[in-house]
């Protein structure tokens, strides 16, 4: 104990003598600078006690992560495999008209066009499962395409590259056209993939500015594959990321229109 308080003052007294040379300047905002700075060393001082940086407040909430059908008690359900209520078409706001199968998924139904939540969110964690189908057809991006659009917007991409090579930022789990994924981590076609989403909106100023860039973070079948990647804008199929204000907005599935098959299931968000 002796010890530390030699310790501090030391510290104090060497930080007084900076206060005291800088007030013989006659500066009074240096001062005030000085004043400032001897407190935040004080505050540097290393702890002894193990007490001295313990809190207990916030106390964060109490989530069952296996509540029904194995939902995080505080998720927002979008998809549980008995409806499709909480879903519309994204042309004309009619009811989506994909498959609802009997095994709890849905599947895309060609040129039925992309459907999205009718609820709308800003930051969100999302779980989502899909899978290409078994039977192959076409090839490139034309196997098995679909995507996750988040605030309707920036498409995670959905595609059957199991022996299906294509350009590297378009592949499955990249941000279209932005970021390639860190690894291919697709089980075979046929097969549930999962996808966990970390996504940050971005942010835009009274003027429609974008003042913050949104983010995501994608685990593939428990494969970290985007790790907080900026998000540059929308993912154009042609052109240049675009960067319009907006604020929540639906989680959108693709129908990419060549007949991909591409189904989802086990669908749910927790905002963030
Ligand atoms: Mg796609």
């Amino acid at each position: 104990m002796k010890n530390i308080i030699l310790i501090f003052l030391f510290a104090l007294t060497g930080l007084l003598s900076v206060n005291s040379c800088k007030q013989n300047k006659g500066d009074a905002d240096d001062t005030a600078t000085a004043k400032d700075t001897v407190e935040s060393e004080v505050k540097e001082v290393e702890p002894t006690e193990p007490e001295a940086t313990e809190f207990y407040e916030p106390v964060p909430p109490k989530v069952n992560p296996f509540g029904q059908n194995g939902t995080p008690t505080d998720a927002i359900v979008l998809f549980d495999g008995t409806s499709l209520d909480g879903w519309i078409s994204s042309s004309d706001s009619t009811e989506a008209n994909w498959y609802l199968n009997k095994n709890g998924s849905m599947t895309v139904k060609d040129k039925a066009g992309d459907i999205e939540t009718k609820q709308h969110f800003g930051s969100i964690q999302l779980h989502i499962e899909w899978k290409s189908p078994a039977e192959i057809r076409r090839e490139g991006q034309n196997r098995g395409n679909s995507g996750i659009f988040l605030s309707g917007l920036y498409e995670v991409q959905v595609l059957d590259n199991n022996d299906n090579d294509t350009y590297t930022n378009g592949q499955v789990a990249s941000i279209y056209k932005q970021h390639t994924p860190l690894a291919m981590a697709s089980v075979p076609s046929g097969d549930w993939n999962t996808y966990d989403i970390i996504y940050h909106a971005p942010e835009f100023d009274a003027a429609g500015s974008k003042t913050k860039s949104g983010t995501l973070t994608v685990i593939h079948n428990g494969v970290l594959v985007q790790d907080h990647v900026e998000i540059q804008g929308t993912t154009e199929y042609i052109g240049w990321p675009k960067n319009p204000a907006h604020g929540n907005g639906p989680l959108k599935l693709q129908d990419h229109g060549d007949d991909s098959r591409v189904s989802y299931r086990n669908i749910w968000v927790r905002e963030l």
